[in-house]
């Protein structure tokens, strides 16, 4: 036997017993449900919905300001009943208006500063992200950012970044530290996409989703396109111009809407208005 053809005998066997073991988790990530103040779905529904659509995992994202130690636990109880789909729980929290996620934490921590705050988040194993930084035309405060692990360059709310892609210009703000991830940011079915990390798992326990997830083995998908960790040269260019355009198109939706709902607001004033005017 020569020494370049051999192997030990059990090497064989435990590649293809982690082969078997190995799968591809898909994740759908920054979900809310009824237990944040705007959410409208029940965990039982969410898992329904997730498993519908091909996910397996589901990381929450209730709303902080909605919830307190007493009613995160009762959604982590309500969370283990539900069996279609893996519902890991999580919250988003508003620091200065600034939403940062805590994706796959199962305690409740509470500390009014970001640093500290996301650093027992951390040590809890949760990932801290920068939620929608589309929200903030991408402009976020450094210690802010210093703080997090990751930055939602790809939030599929319509609003946000829409289902299509990544928006480039979040790629900015991740630095030489900080990972791309992408949420659906659901709150009721309307939001709902395909939008979702399909992530390299050797057992798929939500620690080592998360842990995966750290080391960029994963890709974004939205069910027909693939991004990985690192944007192509070809895809960011397209994705730049896709985004722009859609950026135009939301901005004119939004001023849309705002302009009726104004012209709405005045013809309700009017009417309330007319009874008391005088009689010619
Ligand atoms: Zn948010
Ligand atoms: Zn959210």
């Amino acid at each position: 036997m020569t020494r370049t053809g051999w192997r030990r005998p059990d090497d064989e066997d435990e590649r293809s017993r982690r082969q078997e073991r190995s799968s591809i988790v898909k994740a759908m990530l920054h979900v809310h449900t009824c237990f944040s103040s705007d959410g409208e779905l029940t965990p039982a529904s969410i898992g329904r919905l997730a498993r519908g659509r091909g996910f397996s995992t589901v990381f929450l994202a209730d709303h902080f300001e909605s919830l307190d130690r007493e009613s995160f636990a009762a959604l982590l109880g309500e969370c283990r009943w539900v069996k279609e789909c893996r519902l890991v729980p999580g919250y988003e929290r508003s620091f200065g208006g600034y939403h940062v996620l805590a994706l796959g934490v199962d305690r409740w921590i509470d500390d009014p500063e970001p640093r500290v705050w996301a650093d027992r988040v951390r040590a809890a194993g949760g990932l801290v992200a920068i939620a929608h930084p589309g929200r903030y035309r991408h402009q976020i405060p450094e210690p802010l950012l210093a703080a997090c692990d990751a930055v939602e360059v790809w939030n599929s709310k319509p609003p946000y970044d829409g289902s299509m892609g990544p928006d480039p210009r979040g790629y900015r703000l991740l630095g030489t530290t900080r990972i791309p991830i992408c949420g659906q940011d659901l709150h009721g079915t309307r939001h709902l996409s395909a939008v979702g990390m399909e992530v390299a798992d050797a057992c798929g326990t939500p620690a080592e989703i998360v842990a995966a997830i750290r080391r960029g083995e994963y890709q974004m998908t939205n069910g027909r396109v693939r991004y990985a960790r690192e944007l192509s040269p070809s895809s960011r260019r397209t994705l730049t111009v896709v985004h722009r355009a859609r950026r135009r198109l939301v901005d004119l939706a939004i001023d849309l809407r705002t302009a009726a709902r104004r012209a709405a607001a005045a013809r309700r004033l009017d009417a309330e208005r007319a009874p008391e005017a005088p009689e010619p």
